[in-house]
Parts: C-alpha cells; sequence; structure tokens
C-alpha cells in the first residue's frame, strides 16, 4: 500500500468511515477529500466524515449503529464511548420472505475427490471417530486413541486420523430436562458426521445417565445402516469400562483398540472419488472480529457462499447474537413465511434464553472487537451477516440438529447456534459440515480435528504476522490489490483442493485442535 491515507465507506449515506493505514492515523492526517483528522484513529476505527452533533443518528453500512453521545465534529474517532447503542429490534411485525431473492444462474462443472458414503453425504476427510457417552472416560479414550495413531494407523494409509469425540456431558445432568436433547442430539448427530464414514465406535462407562443406547438409538443410525444394506443393521459396537470381562487397565485399553481395528480395516478400504462441488457442506464463522471483518473477509466468502449455493452445495451460517440485530434483512430474504417464522422462533428462544441468565446483548462484542474498532453488535452484526451472501435463505435449523434428517440437502440455510466460536464449530459439525471457513480480524488459531478449517485473515497485517497460521488474505481487498470477487473466487477454488485433500490447512498442519464444546442449556445437577 502506498503511503496515502485511505478510509473505506460502506454506503454513500454513511457518515462515519473506518481508516484503513496500517498503525492509524495521527492527529492532523488528511485524507483526499480534503477531510483533516481533529485527532488520533486506529486502524479499524471509525472517522466522522461529517460534523455529528450529539443526538445525530451514526450510519455505517446505511444500517443506524448508535447516536451521538457528544458534539463529534468532522474528523473526529467515534468509538463505543461516545455511541448509545439503539434499542434491540422487536421480533414482532418483521418482514417475512418479502425480498425476491436474485438471479442466481447455476454454476456446473465445479468437482472434489471426496470419500462416497451410504446415505449419499460425501467426507473430505477419512477418519475414524470414537464417540464417548460421558466424561469420565476421556482419560482412557486419549490414551487409546495415542496408542491406536502410534501402533495401528500407520498400517492404515488411507485413514487419516483418529479422533475421540471426548466432552464434558454424560452425567451430574438434568437428562429428562427438555432442553437436554439439544447436546444429546448434537453428540449423535456429530458421530455420524460425513467424514467419519458411518463407522460407529463407541466408549461408555457404564453407569452414566447417557446410556449408548440413548445416545444412539436405533432408527438414528442411518449412515451406518445403509451401508450394511441388505444385512440386519449391526450392533452398536460398544465398550463398557464397567463391564466384568475387564480385569486392570490394559485390559480396557486393549479392548478398545481391538474395536477399532475392524473399524479401520473399512475406512482403510474407502477411496476418493470424483463428486459434484454439491457435495460440500461448508459452515462459514468468524471469530475474533475486528472492523474490517464486515469490509474484506466476510465479503468475500459471502461472494464464495452465492458460488457455492450456485453450484448446488450446502452453506450454513450460524451465530444467532450476530446476526439478531439484522433480524429484520433476514427475514425478508427467507425463501418462505415458513422460513421467515422458523428464524424468528430461533431468535425468540435465544432472547429468552439469555434473559433467564440476565444478559443482554450487550453480553457480545469482546474487548478484542471494541479494540478492532467494532463499538457494538449492532455494527458487528451488519458486518457479520455479509458472510451469508445475497442467496435466499432456504432452510433453518434448530442448535444441534442435522442437515440430512431434515431432508436439506443444498442452498443457504440458517444454522442457529451461540456465537462463541468452538460452541458454533461444534454445532455446525452436528448439522453435517464437511468443511468450515472461518475469518478472523484479530487473530485465533482455531481449528477442529473433525473438519478441515480455512482461516481467513481481514487485514494484510494481520496475515503477514501470522502467515503460518493464516490461509487466505482478505486485506488484500482494502489493499487494493484484489477485488472481492477475486477473493471470492480463490476462496471457493481453496476449497476444492481442500475439500479434496490435495492442500492441507495450515490449522491442519499444525493440528490445531479446539475441544469439542456442547451446547448444555438444561441444568446440571
Ligand atoms: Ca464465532
Amino acid at each position: 500500500m502506498s503511503s496515502a491515507n485511505f478510509f473505506i465507506k460502506m454506503h454513500s449515506a454513511d457518515n462515519v468511515a473506518i481508516v484503513v493505514n496500517d498503525g492509524g492515523l495521527p492527529t492532523g492526517a488528511v485524507f483526499a477529500n480534503g477531510l483533516k483528522l481533529v485527532q488520533a484513529v486506529p486502524q479499524g476505527h471509525k472517522v466522522a466524515l461529517v460534523d455529528l452533533p450529539q443526538g445525530s443518528v451514526v450510519r455505517r453500512y446505511n444500517v443506524t449503529i448508535g447516536t451521538a453521545l457528544k458534539n463529534l465534529p468532522a474528523g473526529s474517532w467515534v468509538n463505543e464511548a461516545v455511541l448509545d447503542m439503539p434499542a434491540a429490534r422487536s421480533l414482532d411485525d418483521l418482514p417475512q420472505a418479502t425480498q425476491a431473492a436474485p438471479e442466481l444462474p447455476t454454476l456446473d462443472g465445479y468437482t472434489f475427490e471426496g470419500y462416497r458414503n451410504a446415505d449419499g453425504s460425501v467426507g473430505t476427510r477419512n477418519i475414524l471417530a470414537i464417540t464417548t457417552t460421558v466424561q469420565c472416560v476421556s482419560g482412557v479414550v486419549e490414551m487409546a486413541v495415542k496408542r491406536i495413531k502410534t501402533e495401528l494407523l500407520p498400517k492404515y494409509p488411507n485413514v487419516d486420523d483418529v479422533v475421540g469425540l471426548e466432552h464434558a456431558y454424560g452425567c451430574g445432568v438434568a437428562i429428562d430436562a427438555p432442553d437436554a436433547i439439544i447436546p444429546i442430539r448434537t453428540l449423535r448427530n456429530i458421530s455420524l458426521n460425513p467424514n467419519f464414514g458411518g463407522e460407529l465406535m463407541v466408549v461408555s462407562l457404564g453407569c452414566e445417565k447417557l446410556q449408548p443406547e440413548r445416545l444412539l438409538p436405533p432408527g438414528s443410525l442411518a449412515i451406518r445402516d445403509e451401508r450394511s444394506a441388505g444385512n440386519a443393521p449391526a450392533e452398536l459396537d460398544v465398550v463398557c469400562l464397567q463391564s466384568d470381562k475387564h480385569v486392570g487397565f490394559m485390559s480396557m485399553i486393549d479392548s478398545i483398540m481391538q474395536t477399532a481395528v475392524r473399524h479401520l480395516e473399512r475406512l482403510n478400504a474407502r477411496k476418493r472419488e470424483t463428486v459434484p462441488a454439491s457435495a460440500l457442506v461448508v459452515g462459514v464463522q468468524c471469530g475474533g472480529s475486528d472492523a474490517f471483518s464486515g469490509v474484506t473477509a466476510n465479503p468475500a466468502v459471502g461472494f464464495c457462499a452465492d458460488l457455492l449455493v450456485r453450484a448446488g452445495a450446502t452453506v450454513m451460517f450460524s451465530e444467532v447474537t450476530e446476526v439478531r440485530d439484522g433480524i429484520d434483512q433476514l427475514t425478508a430474504r427467507a425463501s418462505s413465511p415458513a422460513v421467515a417464522q422458523a428464524m424468528i422462533r430461533e431468535m425468540a428462544w435465544y432472547d429468552a434464553y439469555l434473559a433467564k441468565g440476565s444478559a443482554d446483548r450487550s453480553a457480545n462484542t469482546t474487548p478484542g472487537n471494541k479494540k478492532g474498532g467494532l463499538s457494538n453488535i449492532v455494527e458487528k452484526a451488519m458486518g457479520s451477516i455479509v458472510k451469508s451472501g445475497s442467496a435466499a435463505i432456504s432452510g433453518v435449523l434448530s442448535p444441534g440438529e442435522s442437515l440430512r434428517q431434515k431432508g436439506i440437502r443444498s442452498g443457504l440455510v440458517y444454522a442457529a447456534t451461540p456465537a462463541s466460536d468452538f460452541v458454533c464449530g461444534t454445532l455446525q459439525l452436528a448439522a453435517g459440515m464437511n468443511l468450515h471457513v472461518f475469518t478472523t480480524g484479530r487473530g485465533t488459531p482455531y481449528g477442529l480435528a473433525e473438519c478441515p478449517v480455512i482461516k481467513v485473515a481481514t487485514r494484510s497485517d494481520l496475515a503477514r504476522r501470522w502467515h503460518d497460521l493464516m490461509d487466505v488474505n482478505a486485506g488484500r481487498i482494502a489493499d487494493g490489490s484484489a477485488s472481492i470477487e477475486e477473493l471470492g473466487w480463490e476462496l471457493f477454488q481453496l476449497m476444492l483442493d481442500v475439500a479434496s485433500g490435495r492442500k492441507k490447512t495450515w490449522a491442519e498442519h499444525w493440528q490445531l485442535h479446539n475441544a469439542l464444546v456442547l451446547f448444555n442449556p438444561a441444568p446440571i445437577t
């Protein structure tokens, strides 16, 4: 970038813009249009483009992000301390499916190399997952996984990895409470993720509340049972640590390893084959956001989301607290009133959940978000929603639900989840995600063992410093060296390469794996 001073204005009606220059700009800095800073403004933070008298409306993305708490002359730094946040949008009288979807011509001919599953889903990785019913077995499973990786995995070169699906749930919980359905179905549906090839094996303690038959009842196992078409469904493969047959710790480890061998053999016999891009199930998410998220990375992801929808793939966006303040835009974009009403139900459920915990919407936006220039959740939401592109929203999932079980095979879907990175990622895995795209401005090393995560930096400065953690630099959009369209296409191509196993993400390279974190709104006993 040249030494000139730059700001980015998102919409012609905006009266603030964000400062682009690395390191921010000092008092007295002058822009090409003659605007002069009356105080220093950090990178990514907002500058008043005109005089903003106290009480005047401050607009970014052509949306009111607040009112001025004091007189802010042109060239002032506009941050959370001088802005009053607007009230939350009521869920009554929202527009429902009122906005005609844009023309999105079909995109044919794009393919990747994936692992076909019996139920029609496609894996991007070939992983043995060991399901656990309860946290009590975690240490044992961890030891078994370590030994499987060193002693068995080298004999099965077509298997990418072995993963213990460990979590904090399973016992000491109010398992009959209505909301317990969320963690239970999340864990069930993760076990059936397309990247695990339908090979189910379970490690159970024995006395826990979440018994294996409750976690994986017959009938929930379509992906597994369709594999054995014609034959009677196989018994659920369970290693129970409290079983009388185990004498000593090594007996448990041996039993898990012997069970693993059967599944590794079947997984190893699988081969990648050419499948249409429509088999992609992409979850998009952001974390550690800054003011550039909604200018560079998220618009590029949004452009790519449209490409995926055009190619017949499924794209999920999530993060209730980050879309709540733009709910009217989303219900207007719903493909039918029923879809709009499902979104409103999810928002209402989450409003009540936050109220029960005496939290309000100001609980979202972290200190890092504010440091990065995002003054409040309204501004953050506008930047977050851009990731969803422009397609009609054609489906809605409640937390932990699976796309396949809801009959959803394509299109843009709203999967309701908390915004918390690892909780959202966990729920998107349960939905059936086989590829994850994650945008960040502040930077996070986030990754998942279960599915590749492509990380997109919002700023060139972050991409340079974290050159071996960030997969894509969307900061080139702010630098003027790439357009949103170019970056969107680049990301689309990278997705096909990563899905095919031709490229690994940095998180895969370093094996950076965040824990599965189940969303459990029910009581713990
Ligand atoms: Ca997030």
